[in-house]
C-alpha cells in the first residue's frame, strides 16, 4: 500500500494532512506549484508528489482534478504534451524563458 522504498523517515500521517490541504485549496482556486508550497509551507519540490497522490487517488471522491498545461508568454507554446508536472524552465521554440506555470484545480463531477 504505502511505498517505504524511498524516504524511509517520511511522516505519512503528516502528508497525509498536506495532501488534504492541497485538496481544500484546489476547490476553491487554481494554483500553480509554487503558490501551493507558499499556502503550505513546503518547498515547492515536494508539490509534484503530492499531485501525483492526490491524482491517484481522486477517481472514487467524486471529484477531478484539472491539470492547465504551462505555456510560453512569448510565443503562446502550449507544453501539453509534458507529462510531468513540473513547469519546464524554457520554451523549445522561441527559447523563452518566461513560462506560465502549470495549474492545477479540482472540480466536482457528480453533480
Ligand atoms: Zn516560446
Amino acid at each position: 500500500m504505502i511505498n517505504a522504498s524511498k524516504n524511509t523517515f517520511a511522516p505519512e500521517e503528516r502528508y497525509e494532512t498536506i495532501r488534504r490541504y492541497i485538496m481544500a485549496l484546489l476547490e476553491e482556486y487554481t494554483l500553480s506549484a509554487r503558490e501551493i508550497a507558499r499556502y503550505l509551507k513546503i518547498p515547492e519540490k515536494d508539490v509534484p508528489n503530492h499531485i501525483e497522490h492526490i491524482r491517484k487517488t481522486m477517481n472514487r471522491t467524486g471529484r477531478q482534478l484539472i491539470i492547465e498545461s504551462a505555456r510560453c508568454e512569448h510565443c503562446n507554446f502550449v507544453f501539453k504534451k509534458r507529462d510531468k508536472l513540473t513547469t519546464p524552465g524554457k520554451c523549445p521554440i522561441c527559447k523563452g524563458r518566461l513560462i506560465s506555470p502549470i495549474l492545477f484545480r479540482i472540480v466536482k463531477t457528480d453533480e
